[in-house]
């Protein structure tokens, strides 16, 4: 096989397999950092993580022992992982020929030992890698090979789920995937009945304080409530999708733009006005809306998405906890300008 270095039309497919499973720049999930946290724990090394091999650098969806998450692709170990496709250990990094004068090496990070295992898909291409890095030098068995390679698969497994997933585990909501595949078919469908169509997306405000406060899995209650709520003001026929972390699309079938500004002010009032149990307080949260509908110039879901985006973005530069239709304020100023 040729090598899958950089450059060719392998690294093509393989930077098109990479990006089927629509993993890059996710944010933590508990499954990957379960496992990083047992190679830490098994191996008993410092540094542990699950890498993902971009076309110019390295990102890690979990990881225990390094600052940064994001590296130059030319200076990382798991490039080798990525030109053999085979695991690769390394028992004293300053005593290998293409690695010591790495500046993981050689400078304050003082990293040692490496051992990485390529994440391959069924057609064989390498994703990345699961590794484990010590800062002194170690030998490692046929057996603890055998072990992160379990370890690895497991990962692999983690991917594979994600991918076929079509409902997002915590929120109970179609994944992103799965979200543009039904309503671009439902979208087509509306096309067909000349029936318009609207798209409501909406962002919880200030999560992130929310998570800083109070901690991940509160963050997480958080997030399946705002979805339930959702759920409970919209109809069977409505789709709703977790496009990632806290933001979630509703596709509308049939609404027109002043439809969906009135369910995206329902959502929105529920949302603010529920409390949410966490142990001994109840949290409040407030989301902001941005609002399209299909009836002019955006005739696929990308471009409806994209205005909708724009609404959201907007509804957040306003101040937060507000709906935001910007075809509608657009049609608004041309109308009194004639
Ligand atoms: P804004 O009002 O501008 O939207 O601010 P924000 O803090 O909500 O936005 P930001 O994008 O900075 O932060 C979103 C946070 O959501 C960061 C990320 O760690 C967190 N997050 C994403 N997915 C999950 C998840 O599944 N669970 C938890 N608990 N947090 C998540
Ligand atoms: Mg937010
Ligand atoms: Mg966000």
């Amino acid at each position: 096989m040729p090598r899958l270095d950089g450059g060719t039309v392998d690294e093509h497919l393989r930077l098109a397999a990479l990006q089927s499973y629509d993993i890059l720049d996710t944010p933590r999930e508990e499954a990957f950092d379960r496992v990083v946290r047992l190679v830490r724990n098994i191996f008993d090394v410092p540094i542990a993580f699950i890498s993902m091999i971009a076309a110019d650098r390295q990102w890690t969806k979990a990881c225990i022992g390094l600052p940064d998450n994001n590296l130059d692709r030319k200076v990382t170990f798991c490039r080798l992982v990525l030109q053999s496709g085979e695991p690769v250990v390394i028992p004293d990094l300053s005593e290998d020929d293409r690695l010591k004068d790495n500046p993981f090496v050689t400078g304050p990070a003082h990293m040692r030992f490496y051992a990485g295992i390529p994440l391959r898909t069924l057609e064989g291409f390498t994703l990345g890698t699961l590794c484990a890095i010590d800062n002194k030098p170690r030998s490692f068995t046929p057996t603890n090979l055998e072990v992160l390679t379990d370890l690895a698969a497991i990962v692999m497994h983690e991917l594979e789920l994600r991918r076929t997933a079509e409902v997002d585990v915590l929120t109970k909501v179609l994944t992103r995937r799965a979200f543009n595949g039904q309503a671009k078919q439902v979208l087509a469908l509306m096309d067909r009945q000349e029936r318009p169509s609207s798209i409501i997306m909406l962002d919880i405000d200030r999560f992130k304080s929310i998570n800083d406060t109070y901690g991940h899995a509160t963050g997480d209650r958080v997030l399946s409530e705002v979805a339930g709520i959702c759920q409970a003001q919209i109809r069977s026929t409505d789709l709703i999708g977790r496009l990632g972390g806290e933001e979630f699309a509703i596709l509308l079938p049939g609404s027109e733009g002043k439809d969906a500004l009135r369910i995206a002010e329902k959502i929105r009032k529920a949302i603010a006005a529920a409390r949410i149990d966490v142990g001994n307080v109840a949290l409040s949260a407030t989301s902001s809306f941005g609002i399209a509908t299909v009836e002019t110039e955006a005739k696929d879901l990308n471009a409806l998405l994209g205005l909708a985006d724009a609404g959201l973005y907007m509804a957040k530069s306003r101040g937060r906890n507000c709906v935001v239709n910007l075809q509608a304020e657009m049609k608004m100023d041309q109308q009194k300008q004639a």
